[in-house]
């Protein structure tokens, strides 16, 4: 028998009785007639003693002992004279009778402790020396309690988990796919899913009436920072339901995981708001709700006073950060270069102090103490706030007082890593225009629902129609996001006709589908959550790498497999694949 326990559950109570436990060795250290080794596996880590006194011998073999080497070792329990409180063992120790080396290691690339010297490359490489780490390891066990919870519930709701299969259909209509070459049918692909979308919907058709799957994801796209090339969703369809029956069964999958996994409590139904207000109120369409600093739109209201920068502005908006009036010219000068880097864009910044002597601002020769006053009582404004104003075209400066809104809540601490604000973002806008391809591609996807008081600006003003669509945004970051879907095949024509697919095209891609509908499609809707998200805000963290076993790199490489990589010219060959040479 290789083990009795494990290395994190003997306690006090275990004094006295002879325990084998098997790991890995964290550290060793001499302290003259002893030795003391650190064991660690999954479940902790317990301090062996060895006594030169007793046995030089066996004391002699711990000395000799690397790094990550891993042994056995039996022995007695006994309570430690210098006990460690914050390790659930730390008040015992094995006084070993008998080690042996199971395996031994080659002196690890960098130290498997917290606090480690691996930089992020090395510990990538070697991640599996990585993933012996506490905090990464906890990392991975929350996923797996996570995923756990989430099949509890959708079982205990009646949902069913279905896999689809991973080699299907490439789909150009949305972001880039990743395709498999076949080799029995040459010069024809395969393509990865970037997600089960179409296949859900045709198990509704097939009658499944709730279907849900923790399932990989694969899309081919730019690596913006903290996206992977695959990455998985917790993939949900519904039938016969409108939207408030996904939400309401959707906020009930967020309440309990909330509960189950941290301990949180949400008394309150989510908050629901329209794509149109979030946009106007806080300029983005995942709002951070963990702070208020809503937008004004004072356009109205300062336009006309002969101020050139806001008279040839087509948006003036504001925030107003409490209590900040007292903000030194060097603070409002970073502010002002923070807004005006390429990434956010604004031409400058606006800012009025109401402090204790009054309402002041650098633009005074054209505005009266009145005026000021008014953009005061628009924004709420107390003695004691500052008011910071963004001007330029409407959307550039929402989106630009957006970022501003952030960093104020940043530098305010108002984003608390331990604070939880959900809300439904819902009516997003069905179709979105592309300037480059002059056409109009679909926000969400085509299969998406207009609204139906909507589907008559289809044909006339396209750009105006509201989507039936929906995501559950948390602290800033969409969770999920979803749809009710297009059942009925006159509004799926229309729907292909605006995005500009001929019949032709649109039967090419997406025939099996439309053939589907034509026996019986029931109304239904659905909607995919972020897993590695999800879990990684659970865990307190934004990057969702270290929750992922073994992710690729900001490159889309693994870098501990190498790969991607060549494949040898007999593999090209099978799978038809010639590739050019210059010669
Ligand atoms: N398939 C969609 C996505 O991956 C989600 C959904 O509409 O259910 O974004």
């Amino acid at each position: 028998m290789y083990r009795t326990n494990t290395c994190g559950e003997l306690t006090i109570r275990n004094a006295g009785t002879n325990v084998t436990l098997c790991g890995w060795v964290q550290k060793s250290r001499d302290l003259g007639g002893m030795t003391f080794v650190d064991l660690r596996d999954r479940y902790g880590i317990t301090q062996l003693v060895f006594n030169m006194e007793k046995d030089a011998d066996l004391c002699g073999q711990a000395r000799r002992l690397g790094r990550e080497f891993v042994v056995m070792a039996e022995g007695k329990v006994r309570e430690r004279s210098n006990k460690n409180p914050k390790m659930p063992t730390g008040e015992i120790e094995i006084e070993v009778t008998q080690l042996t080396i199971l395996n031994r290691s080659e002196l690890p690339p960098f130290t498997v402790e917290e606090e480690t010297d691996g930089g992020e490359e090395l510990r990538m490489k070697y991640r599996y020396l990585d993933l012996r780490r506490t905090s990464v390891k906890n990392n991975i066990i929350l996923r797996h309690k996570v995923a756990q919870e989430v099949r509890k519930y959708m079982d205990s709701i009646g949902f069913i988990e279905v896999e689809t299969p991973v080699l299907i259909k490439s789909t150009p209509e949305g972001a880039r796919d990743f395709v498999v070459p076949s080799r029995m049918q040459p010069g024809t692909f395969y393509a990865l899913p970037q997600s089960p979308q179409t296949l859900k919907q045709l198990l509704m058709v097939a009658g499944f009436d709730r279907y849900f799957q923790i399932v990989k994801c694969f899309r081919d796209e730019d690596l913006r920072a903290d996206r992977q090339p695959e990455f998985t969703q917790i993939d949900c369809e519904m039938s016969f339901v409108e939207r408030n029956d996904i939400l309401d069964t959707f906020e009930g999958l967020a309440k309990y995981l909330f509960r189950e996994v941290k301990g949180i409590e949400f008394k309150e139904p989510f908050k629901r708001i329209s794509y149109h207000e979030a946009m106007e109120l806080y300029g983005s369409d995942k709002p951070d709700l963990r702070f208020n600093m809503r937008f004004t739109d004072l356009t109205s209201l300062v336009k006309g006073f002969n101020f050139p920068v806001f008279d040839t502005s087509e948006y003036i908006g504001a925030i107003c950060a409490e209590g900040c009036s007292g903000y030194t010219r060097k603070q409002l000068d970073e502010l002002t270069e923070f807004v005006k880097r390429p990434q956010i864009g604004a031409k400058g910044m606006i800012y009025v102090k109401y402090g204790s002597d009054g309402i002041k601002s650098f633009a005074d020769k054209f505005f009266s103490q009145e005026e000021l006053g008014r953009w005061a009582a628009a924004v709420n404004a107390k003695q004691g706030d500052l008011i910071l104003i963004l001007a330029g075209g409407k959307k550039e400066t929402l989106t630009a007082l957006s970022e501003l809104r952030l960093e104020m809540g940043t530098r305010l601490e108002l984003r608390k890593k331990d604070i939880f604000v959900p809300l439904w973002v819902v009516d997003f806008p069905l179709l979105e225009w592309d300037k480059e391809e002059k056409r109009f591609f679909a926000m969400h996807h085509p299969f998406t629902s207009p609204k139906p008081e909507d589907i008559l600006l289809m044909e006339s003003d396209p750009g105006k129609v509201r989507a039936n669509a929906y995501d559950l945004v948390i602290n800033g970051v969409e969770i999920g996001g979803g749809s009710i879907r297009i059942h009925d095949a006159t509004v799926q024509k229309l729907m292909f006709k605006v995005l500009g697919f001929t019949e032709e095209a649109a039967n090419n891609q997406f025939g099996f589908l439309l053939n589907a509908f034509k026996y019986g499609a029931p109304p239904h809707g659905g909607i995919a959550f972020g897993f590695d998200r999800w879990v990684a805000m659970f865990g307190g963290q934004d990057s969702i790498r270290d929750f992922i076993a073994f992710p690729k790199n900001n490159s889309g490489r693994d870098v501990m497999l190498d790969t991607p990589s060549p494949i040898s010219g007999k593999q090209l060959d099978e799978l038809s694949l010639i590739i050019k040479t210059e010669n």
